[in-house]
């Protein structure tokens, strides 16, 4: 990793979780987690004033799941704006997930709205991107992470990436157990970070770019040994606070 990028690692928590579940595993982070890490925690939506209460005092970010792309309040029902986001606490978001993109069939164009409301509401988005299986299997993997990419470029700015990070997340990784090779995911975060770089030599190089898919504590240090690998979004690894911490201390320091 270069030395200019601080790393950075984000738990999702998908679905997951309770009040009493929620307290146990952000004592447990808080408990473990390394010294000066930056790391952020995403909980189900729900739960967030909770999370945020309970981080209180600590410097893990909260982050959301999702946001709505429309900024004002206003008839949308089970929507919640960035606004309200920055409200309860929250710093991140996740925008763009594969689960979102495929079971809510939210567009690229979609996500870059997302993306913009999101940092119009001062928070910082994570921008998910990945192929699935069949798109790797026929050689489009670049030009489908190329094309998600855009999308947010076109309908953002590269200015978005000062303060926006990148998640490259092959869907075929998430949540099966199957983690794309150090070199698999360094050629497409190269990739990325290459067409960021086009447009803006310094954005290029200061974004993070973080891999997402199936990430332990037993990979999590050679993924992260990677180049253009700033650190991870971690989904199923991240609801045990000792695998996460362990992850977290991946991290080249
Ligand atoms: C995710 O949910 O973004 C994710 C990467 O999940 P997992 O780590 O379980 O593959």
């Amino acid at each position: 990793m270069s030395v200019t990028r601080r790393g950075l690692v984000a738990g999702n928590w998908k679905m997951h979780g309770s009040r009493a579940a929620n307290a146990s595993l952000v004592a447990g982070v808080r408990a473990a987690l390394p010294a000066g890490a930056d790391c952020v925690l995403c909980p189900p939506a729900v739960y967030l004033a909770d999370v945020a209460a309970a981080l209180a005092g600590s410097s893990i970010g909260l982050g959301a799941q999702d946001v709505s792309p429309e900024a004002a309040q206003g008839a949308y029902t089970g929507e919640w704006s960035g606004a309200m986001l920055r409200d309860v606490g929250c710093s991140h978001v996740i925008v763009g997930h594969s689960e979102r993109r495929a079971r809510h069939g939210e567009s690229d164009a979609l996500v870059a709205r997302k993306t913009a409301a999101a940092l119009a509401a001062g928070l910082v988005p994570i921008v998910c991107v990945g192929e699935t299986l069949e798109e790797r299997d026929a050689g489009a993997t670049a030009a489908v992470v190329g094309r998600q990419l855009e999308a947010v470029l076109a309908g953002c700015g590269v200015e978005a990436f000062r303060s926006a990070v990148l998640a490259y997340e092959p869907v075929w990784a998430i949540g099966t157990g199957r983690t794309a090779t150090p070199e698999q995911a360094q050629e497409i975060h190269a990739l990325l970070r290459g067409l960021i770089r086009a447009r803006d030599a310094i954005i290029g190089g200061s974004v993070r770019v973080l891999y997402g898919g199936s990430v332990k504590a037993s990979n999590a240090r050679e993924l992260f040994a990677m180049p253009d690998i700033d650190g991870g979004l971690i989904g199923g690894a991240s609801l045990k606070a000792d695998e996460f911490t362990a992850i977290v201390a991946a991290v080249p320091g």
